[in-house]
């Protein structure tokens, strides 16, 4: 039996990382709770998440296997159109680690203003 867990940070609309662990095959379920989601499709071993992305207002297309999802530490899929990261897939440990830092520089941004 294979350990299908991954941990996903997805930033939502609000620009605030959505934080869940969820197996990789019930991905498509996150849609109803992440409105940056658009529709996760697991076929052929591969997985395509499409964003709504909420730096830009674009769709966005991302394709993985599964077996890269699975093996990887960590995944960073960006904007298309600004190259600013919008989600991490991967460990739990090297995701909060992200959701970390840019919580941390946010608020010092927030603290400056
Ligand atoms: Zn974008």
């Amino acid at each position: 039996m294979i350990n299908s867990n991954i941990t996903i940070a997805l930033k939502n609309h609000m620009i605030k990382y959505e934080i869940r662990k969820v197996s990789i095959f019930k991905l498509s379920s996150l849609k109803y709770e992440i409105n940056s989601i658009k529709n996760v499709i697991i076929e052929n071993r591969q997985v395509c998440l499409e964003i709504v992305c909420p730096l830009c207002g674009q769709n966005h297309k991302y394709e993985y296997s599964i077996q890269e999802v699975l093996n990887s530490k960590l995944i960073v899929g960006g904007c298309k159109e600004i190259y600013i990261p919008l989600f991490y897939i991967g460990d739990q440990e090297k995701v909060l680690e992200k959701v970390k830092l840019f919580n941390s520089t946010n608020n010092k941004v927030y603290a400056l203003l």
